[in-house]
């Protein structure tokens, strides 16, 4: 296959490998969450990149639980990635968990040490610590380093029968304490953890580290291509000494830069700590960078593939303007959104010319952008309505295209009106504004010859519902909160929920379900939140409507990601 253009280094490599019946020209990824948290947008690119690359080449992809550390680890986080996982759209061809392999990666170290290639350090953390070196200066053999190949695998086998405490020994690889590689000096391969695991419960008090669980597992599942984030890159020497030193299934480390975004976090310890210390209100707060939160908040499925597709695979790091992502969910939602009235700050608007206690019902289309415009939902429209008191300027500006005294406007699918006069409370604030309609400039129908500037949206007062509006913002108002003094939280954006208690909407949205989707005219994108009641629904803004992410930028920024 020749490489087409646009193709990133992954997709080259794979093209080729495919190409030269590597492995029989077979390719199975894997997707390797450590069930320690909820997954993050940043999880989405790996899950895009390796379910991508599977689907592209005919291969399959894994959904492999590295749960390999019992203490950080729970049911509920592997409940809520498999949710998500297929939330995304993808499938995979087996559900596997590291733990499963317990057994055989006990085996491998066994094999390891029948070698001469593993032994059992009793040296403290601290001293394995001090032994070390630095990268400029090679480390110091262990004084446990020659120990036998008999008293290794003795001492091994007490240590998974429990007869040490946490601590006491650990077994090391023997490859080279002078390596310039710090992670070839004698790293790490068991450590005694007495903790009971969420799946294998009190069978192990010893647990694999990750150096020593991940390639194993790779290989145990005829991975072909195990694709992972950049800071395993100074992993993959050790990745590979294993496999080769075992002899087993020569599954192969790839490496790409994490995806990170703007105006947020993306760590799941510090999205632990938002959610343990209140700063949000879960996981799927529609402010975390959660999958589950960007679902909540109205993202789709589609708007999220897209904007990884868009960003691409590369090997340098870079942090992505989240104004590419909220691009591609107004792109994705101006097409399947229906649209719907909604005001927010009401301003009651008289009609003096329409009769008391009659009522209209006007046709509107629910989406122009769709094909068949989504068909048509009926508005009410009588003699007082509500329009948003940003509407309405006691004084024009020049430039002011909406209602003042004198100035006329069209009342979206309906008529064009004038604002004739208005009245103020005692505190001066202006309570209502009346004005006369022109009964002839009926939307589709309009045959009054008047050319009006601004169009604006309003609801019927007597048929219109009441809702509650949350209009979510930026979690954070440093672009990269995790990159400044102090602590990350004091970057927190204090004003990134504005709840709306009553805001008045047209009564279509009467019986709207929670994930439903719309576009508030003029106002942005929402959908209806899961904890709304029969008595009140509850919007959640997905997006703003104004695109301050201009084709330009994006152009910019997809050649510098690649
Ligand atoms: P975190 O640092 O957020 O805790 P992690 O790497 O510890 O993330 P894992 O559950 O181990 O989380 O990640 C599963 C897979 O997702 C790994 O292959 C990891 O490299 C990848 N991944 C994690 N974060 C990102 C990211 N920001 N961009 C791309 N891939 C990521
Ligand atoms: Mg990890």
């Amino acid at each position: 296959m020749s490489i087409e253009k646009g193709q990133n280094f992954l997709e080259e490599i794979v093209a080729e490998d495919v190409k030269n019946k590597k492995h029989g020209g077979r390719v199975l990824t894997r997707f390797p969450p450590e069930p320690n948290g909820y997954l993050h947008i940043g999880h989405a690119k790996s899950i895009c990149l390796n379910f991508g690359l599977a689907n592209q080449f005919g291969g399959k992809t894994n959904l492999r639980f590295d749960d390999t550390n019992p203490e950080t680890e729970e049911t509920e986080y592997v409940d809520s990635i498999k949710e998500d996982i297929r939330w995304l759209g993808f499938n995979w061809a087996n559900e596997f968990y590291a733990s499963d392999y317990f057994d055989q990666i006990y085996e491998f170290a066994v094999a390891l040490i029948k070698k001469g290639l593993a032994y059992v350090d009793d040296s403290s953390a601290e001293e394995i610590a001090s032994m070390k070196g630095t990268p400029t200066e090679p480390g110091k053999n262990s004084p446990y380093r020659e120990r036998s190949i008999e008293e290794n695998l003795d001492l091994f086998e007490r240590m998974r029968k429990g007869e040490f405490k946490d601590g006491e020994k650990v077994l090391r690889a023997k490859v080279d304490m002078a390596s310039p590689n710090m992670h070839l000096r004698d790293p790490l391969m068991y450590r005694i953890k007495h903790v009971p695991h969420h799946r294998t419960k009190d069978k192990w008090c010893i647990y694999p580290m990750y150096d020593f669980a991940h390639g194993q597992s790779d290989s145990i599942e005829n991975i072909t291509h195990s694709i992972c984030t950049l800071e395993f890159e100074v992993h993959r020497p050790l990745y590979e000494w294993f496999i080769e030193k075992l002899g087993i299934f020569p599954s192969h480390q790839y490496e790409f830069a994490r995806g990170n975004l703007t105006y947020t976090v993306m760590s799941k310890r510090k999205l632990l700590q938002l959610v343990k210390e209140n700063h949000v209100s879960g996981w799927d707060d529609p402010r975390m960078p959660t999958i589950c939160g960007f679902r909540r908040r109205g993202y789709t499925p589609e708007s999220i593939r897209n904007f990884w597709e868009m960003i691409g695979i590369a090997r340098r790091e870079n942090i992505i303007d989240v104004g590419v992502l909220e691009y591609c969910v107004r792109e994705d939602l101006n097409k399947r959104a229906n649209r719907a009235m909604v005001v927010m700050d009401p301003l009651k608007l008289i009609i003096t010319n329409f009769p008391e206690g009659k009522t209209e019902i006007l046709p509107a289309e629910n989406n122009p952008e769709a094909e068949d415009k989504g068909g048509y939902r009926e508005l009410p429209f009588s003699r007082e309505l509500w329009i948003e008191r940003e509407d309405f300027m006691e004084h024009a500006e020049k430039g002011f295209h909406r209602l003042a005294p004198g100035l006329m406007v069209r009342l979206k699918h309906a008529f064009i009106v004038k604002c004739e006069s208005f009245e103020k409370n005692s505190d001066g604030s202006i309570r209502e504004i009346h004005c006369t309609y022109v009964p002839e400039s009926r939307s589709g129908q309009d045959a009054s010859g008047i050319k009006t500037k601004g169009v604006i949206h309003w609801v019927d007062a007597a048929d219109c519902i009441s809702v509650e509006v949350r209009n979510y913002d930026r979690l954070f108002k440093a672009e990269d909160p995790s990159n400044e003094d102090g602590d990350f939280k004091d970057y927190l954006n204090p004003h990134s929920l504005e709840i709306i208690k009553e805001a008045k909407a047209e009564p279509s949205l009467r019986n709207s379900k929670p994930g439903a989707q719309f576009q508030f005219m003029r106002k942005g994108y929402y959908c209806v939140d899961k904890e709304s009641t029969e008595g009140k629904i509850i919007f959640n803004r997905t997006v703003t409507l104004k695109d301050s992410w201009s084709k330009e930028q994006q152009k910019g920024k997809l050649t510098e990601s690649i």
